[in-house]
């Protein structure tokens, strides 16, 4: 999948949060809440679908997901 022509972290990419590990502290639907949505029942995170974001963003949510849940899909 695509790599980052510019390599200023503009590429648009893709996330996954993993179920699992999410353990529903909305951090990440604070930060982007057009990209991340916590379940009504269940509070786990899920990505909106065909949500993306600039890479270079993409990797602070990575960065700021307290159990390590998230990651690129690329990646
Ligand atoms: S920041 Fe991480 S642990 Fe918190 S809701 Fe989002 S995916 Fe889950």
């Amino acid at each position: 999948m695509g790599g980052d022509p510019t390599g200023d972290g503009s590429e648009r990419v893709a996330m996954v949060v993993d179920e699992d590990r999410c353990i529903g502290i909305g951090q990440c639907e604070l930060l982007e809440p057009d990209v991340f949505r916590l379940g009504d029942e269940d509070a786990i995170s899920r990505v909106v679908d065909g949500a993306d974001l600039p890479r270079a963003r993409a990797l602070e949510l990575v960065d700021r997901c307290p159990s390590g849940a998230i990651s690129i899909a690329d990646a």
